[in-house]
């Protein structure tokens, strides 16, 4: 009773800070908030508009429709803060939000980060989420985040391996007895996959079109692998040349076509992960496979390429987006058990 009491009061929040998206689960209650990580800021002023209607679901929708005064921005890129100051305030709106039982204390907020944070990186985390309104700071690398939360028994002795594909980066990690013994984190994720897409449509169509029309592309008709029945999709752009509206049909070979080297990326990552773990944990692999996770592992047919590509089996985990926050908010649930797993803002400030 009193625990219930002080975890309403004081509560611990799991924090996914994603490039795409942010969830916050809080122990002993579950996922509480799930937005893109998105603001709507007055160019002028640099704030965000209207506070609180501008933010995560509502910024998306206004993606591309603003008028030249307001720009719809994302602070972050490639899993880290690229605009700190903004990325403080979106923090501050979802705090508040995930804080429903009116009067509490600051919380504790455990934080996953890529692998490949740099210092200086991490540092700006730390101060961003501290400023938003957190009591205490604690990062775990999302690779074990991933692997906790999609139930892999990270603890036995025998390798467990995770590739998380998010909107910035894709961390691939492969764990034993509780801990990350090879990781890899790459810059490659949905939004490269966007990029390519967009390339491709102007290379071979002459058309431009928006990142966020290249993602609805990716996830209407994107595949890793052939289809069964290949798709086909219509999409409008502006022609290179003349500048005007047109529209163009698409077929899901030509999105495969254009994935090709992010895709490439990613394998090279799962193999240069298995490559630098030692070889009984790589022959575990071979019955165990990976897991895959994050919003970009949706992409049909990804499990059956990279069991093409690297030999072994692969299957994306039913929790795919929320597989972070909800490993991370079990390592909160029980900080004693996993604190070996964790970092904290007092050992590095
Ligand atoms: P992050 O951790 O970087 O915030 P997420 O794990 O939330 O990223 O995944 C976001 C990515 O997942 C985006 O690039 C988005 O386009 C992609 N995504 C979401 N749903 C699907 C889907 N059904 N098919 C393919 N990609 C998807
Ligand atoms: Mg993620």
């Amino acid at each position: 009773m009193l625990r219930r009491w002080l975890g309403q009061i004081s509560p611990d929040f799991a924090l996914d800070l994603g490039t795409a998206n942010t969830l916050i689960s809080v122990a002993g209650e579950g996922l509480v908030l799930n937005e893109p990580s998105i603001v709507a800021v007055d160019d002028a002023s640099r704030r965000i508009l209207s506070q609180g209607r501008a933010v995560g679901h509502l910024a998306k929708q206004m993606q591309g429709r603003t008028p030249d005064s307001i720009s719809v921005v994302r602070p972050l890129a490639d899993g880290v803060i690229t605009d700190f100051e903004l990325c403080e305030a979106m923090l501050r709106y979802f705090f508040k939000k995930a804080q429903r039982h009116g009067w509490t204390l600051k919380p504790r907020v455990l934080v996953a980060v890529p692998g490949s944070i740099t210092p200086v990186e991490k540092r700006a985390l730390y101060s961003s989420t501290h400023r938003a309104g957190a009591r205490q700071v604690l990062l775990i690398p999302e690779g074990k985040a991933a692997a906790i939360g999609v139930g892999l028994p990270i603890r036995e002795p025998v390798a467990s391996m995770v590739c998380d594909i998010g909107g910035g980066t894709t961390e691939v990690a492969i764990m034993s007895l509780g801990d990350v013994v090879a990781s890899q984190s790459v810059r490659v994720g949905g939004d490269a996959m966007d990029r390519a897409i967009a390339d491709y449509l102007r290379r071979r169509h002459q058309l431009r079109i928006g990142l966020p029309t290249a993602e609805r592309l990716r996830i209407e008709i994107g595949a890793a692998a052939p289809l069964a029945q290949e798709l086909v999709d219509e999409v409008r752009g502006l022609d290179v040349v003349s500048k005007l509206p047109r529209k163009v049909q698409i077929t899901s070979e030509e999105v495969r076509a254009a994935l090709a080297e992010p895709l490439e990326q990613i394998v090279d990552a799962v193999k240069r992960t298995v490559d630098a773990c030692h070889p009984e944990l790589a022959s575990d692999l071979v019955d165990e496979g990976v897991v895959l996770a994050g919003g970009g592992a949706l992409l049909r047919g990804l499990d059956r390429y990279l069991h093409e590509q690297t030999g072994l089996p692969a299957r994306v985990s039913e929790l795919a987006l929320e597989a972070v926050a909800r490993g991370a908010q079990i390592c909160l649930e029980d900080l004693a058990h996993w604190s070996s797993a964790l970092e904290s803002s007092d050992d590095d400030v």
